[in-house]
Order: structure tokens, then sequence, then C-alpha cells
């Protein structure tokens, strides 16, 4: 009898214990929703604040906190300047005065207000419950600084992915400004909060001579060796393609050496052959007119729109630059994703950035990333890897050539009218290693750049990424 009221003390003092736990759970959680509520009724900065000071970190994949808390427990960035600059558009900061970022749209994670209300409970009694849970990217920070350098001092950005996985390894875009500037919301560049790298529309240029050349090889009606005669300063016809940037005529070629050399004659030509239904099918093969996203993030789509009305405006969309009416866009990352699809025998994989979240307790909790985004026929895509590889020992992006890496590429020159309305160019390169045991691809954009400077940032970055990622 003695032992059973004992029994019975024991279990209401620990139904006591118990039930003030989940109270304080409670109460926790109903503070979390309050301060979700204030975040969504106009974003209280001071609540903001507040609420980041128990933030999860988000860690790069070599380890270094890009945001974290400092000692007196308020957020803070990354330690070195050029890596907090780097990270900023991806990172972003807590007063969310930048909104396409992680501290904005993973906050249900970071300040872990999204969570089951078992695992809450669970993080309560261990007395943890108030913190959020960590992202772990895969973004190295060694190689974010790298392309910031890269850019330094130029408008433009740079994406690097795994095109095996998907793991995107650095994402930068400039000018960018100290999260702190972001914060306090002073002293910022022209266009620094703009995320180039995943929203700048840019003209492809003659990177857009891969989706021409897919069309080609798409269709069985015209071989494979046709030549067209190269005519230099001469239009292809009234109105249409010339070359701009040389003085000779490339001469007769067929496709392997017109992509090497990227002939404008020869790819305005077969793209008035082809017309702007099979490029624009080419097009959407390679996730042209495609929401795109990385993890939360949104990417603006690239766009391939090419009216019917005027053959010379045709053989102009052909080399990646349309007029009038047609549009045609690329984003820096999706010309990673280009490069990508095509190192990777056809198979074009989602890009992504968070690798998993871990919760105050330490357990890991990796994200599925199994999805691609396009398959294009591997026949195809052989054939323009090989193309590439003419391009960087043979052609227009020798830039890019690095010893002892099989790197391989597409370059481009755009024409585009600045913000104050003159002609400028904006440099570009697609490209990747071949190599299975390095699986790397970049896209580069460089606004008011020289040809051949995107060249030579994407082999410069993609020997540093072979010897940085193992
Ligand atoms: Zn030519």
């Amino acid at each position: 009898m003695k032992s059973l009221l004992r029994n019975i003390r024991v279990f209401v003092v620990l139904f006591a214990v118990l039930f003030a736990l989940v109270i304080a759970g409670v109460i926790a959680q109903s503070s979390r929703a309050r301060t979700t509520w204030l975040e969504a009724a106009g974003e209280d900065k001071a609540a903001l604040r507040s609420r980041y000071r128990s933030a999860g970190e988000i860690i790069s994949a070599d380890g270094v906190v890009l945001a974290g808390r400092d000692k007196r427990g308020n957020r803070r960035y990354a330690d070195d300047d050029v890596l907090a600059e780097a990270a900023l558009h991806l990172v972003g900061d807590y007063t969310h005065n930048i909104t396409n970022t992680l501290e904005s749209l993973w906050q249900d994670h970071l300040l872990g207000s999204g969570r089951p209300f078992l695992t809450q409970m669970k993080l309560d009694f261990a007395g943890q419950g108030l913190e959020g849970d960590d992202l772990l990217l895969t973004v190295h920070s060694d190689l974010m600084v790298a392309s910031a350098r890269a850019l330094k001092g130029k408008r433009g950005a740079v994406a690097i992915m795994n095109y095996k996985t998907g793991e995107v390894y650095a994402l930068v875009s400039k000018p960018s400004v100290a999260p702190k500037n972001v914060i306090a919301w002073k002293d910022i560049p022209d266009t620094a909060l703009f995320n180039r790298a995943l929203l700048g529309r840019y003209v492809p240029g003659s990177t857009f001579k891969i989706v021409t050349a897919t069309a080609f090889l798409n269709q069985g009606e015209y071989p494979y060796d046709m030549t067209v005669d190269c005519r230099g300063k001469e239009a292809l016809m009234p109105g249409g393609v010339f070359e701009r940037y040389m003085k000779k005529t490339h001469g007769k070629l067929a496709i392997e050496r017109a992509f090497a050399t990227s002939c404008n004659h020869y790819f305005g030509y077969i793209g008035l052959l082809l017309g702007p239904d099979s490029l624009e099918r080419a097009a959407n093969e390679l996730a042209f007119n495609t929401e795109l996203t990385l993890d939360r993030l949104k990417i603006t789509p690239s766009v391939c729109d090419i009216g019917h009305e005027d053959n010379a405006a045709i053989t102009w969309a052909a080399i990646g630059q349309p007029g009038g009416q047609d549009r045609e866009s690329v984003t820096p990352l999706h010309l990673a994703m280009i490069a990508s699809a095509i190192g990777n025998g056809g198979v074009m994989r989602q890009p992504y950035v968070v690798e998993a979240t871990r919760t105050p307790m330490g357990d890991v909790k990796p994200l599925a990333h199994n999805d691609n985004v396009a398959t294009l026929d591997r026949n195809v895509t052989d054939k323009l890897s090989e193309m590439m590889r003419a391009v960087v020992t043979d052609g227009t992006g020798t830039k890019a050539y690095v010893k002892g890496l099989d790197i391989r590429g597409k370059t481009g020159t755009a024409n585009v009218m600045d913000e104050e309305g003159n002609m400028t160019t904006n440099n570009l390169f697609t490209g990747f290693i071949a190599d299975e045991s390095m699986p790397y691809a970049i896209g580069v954009v460089l606004e008011d750049a020289v040809s051949g400077t995107a060249a030579a940032v994407a082999g410069k970055l993609l020997k540093l990424t072979a010897s940085k990622v193992r």
C-alpha cells in the first residue's frame, strides 16, 4: 500500500513537471507566433532584431559562418568583409531589405517557427526551444570570395555549380555592399541590392548559338556538314546579320568551325532555314521560358520569344541579338545550367544551395535533391560538347583555356543600351570541365566589358573549383 502511494506521488510529480514543460512550450510557441504575426504585419524591425538573436546559423560547405551571432547575441554576418559582401544577395539581411534571400525565405527554419509540435516540444524539454535551425549550404566560401574578386570593380555575376548533383558552389553578384549598410539602409551603391546572378535579364549574344545549334542538331533535313559562305562585314541579307568584330571573312564553313569561330553568317543562315518555331523549341528544351527556382529562391525565367514577321530579324534572333519585338534573355545561373546539361550528357539537374538543416540538438536533416530540370537528346549534347571544346582550344574562348583541364564553353558578346541610352557591350561565357571527377559548370556575365574577359574569369574560377572541391 505504501509503495503504491509512493508510486502515485511520483507519478503526480512527474505529471506536474511534464504539464509545466508543455505549458512553457505553448507559451514559447505563442510568443513565436506573435513575432511571426508582427513580421507579416509590416516586418517590424525591432521585433525581427530581437527574434533573430536566437536564429540559426547559415554555414558554407567548408564550415564558414555566413550568418550567426556576435558575442552579445546580435545577428551578424561573415567576419571576412569580402565574403560578407559576396554572400549578401544569397544570404540576405535580417531586416529583409532584400527579399529573395535565405534570411527572408527560410525564416521559418532559421527562427524555428515552422516546426512540428512534437519536435518543438522535444527542444523545449532540452531548453533549446527558442533557438532556430541552422542552414547548411553547398556554397564554398573561398569560391565565393574568388568570384567576388574576379568581378571586382565591375558589374556582373558568376554562378558555379556541380553538373552531376546540382550543388551550387558560388553565386555572386556585383556591385554589392556590406550587410551592415543594408541593415542601416545607408551608403548603398546604385543597383547593389539587385541579385544579377538570379534575376538579371541579359541578352544572350552568341551564347544563344548553343540554342540555334541544338535546333540544327535536332533536325534531319539539312546535313551536318552543310556549309555556308561567310561574307564578313557584308550583311547576310538586307538588314540581316554580319560580322561585327572582324575585318576578314570566316570563309566557307560547316557547323563545327562556325561554332568555334562564332560565325554570325552561318548561324543567321541556319536560323532562317530552321525558323522561329524550331529555335523556340530548342530554347524550351534548354529550359528557356520555364519557371526556375533555387530551393525557395526565385530565378527570373530566361526568355526566347521570336516573331515570324521579318527574315532579317530572325537572323539576328538566331545569333542571340534580338531586335524589334523579339525577346531573348538569360540569367547567369541559367547560363551555368545550360553548360551543366551539356556536360552531364543531356540531363540538366535542378540547382540547389541548401544541403540540409540542423536542429539546435545537432540533428542534420538532409533535403531531397533528385529533380531534373530538363533532359535533352544525348547525341545532340555530345556533339555540342565537342563543338564547345573547339571554342576553348581553337576558337573565340581560348582565354578560358587552362592547361591540364578539359574546359569547354561558348562565348557571347551582346550589344545593349545602358541606363544613359549609350550602346555598350556585355561579355558572357557558359562552360564546364569535361571530366567525371570534376563535374563543374560556370556562367559568367560582365557588363560593359571587352571581349574575352568573361572567358578568362571562367577559366580561372573553374581551375580554382577543380583544386578546392573534392
Ligand atoms: Zn562568319
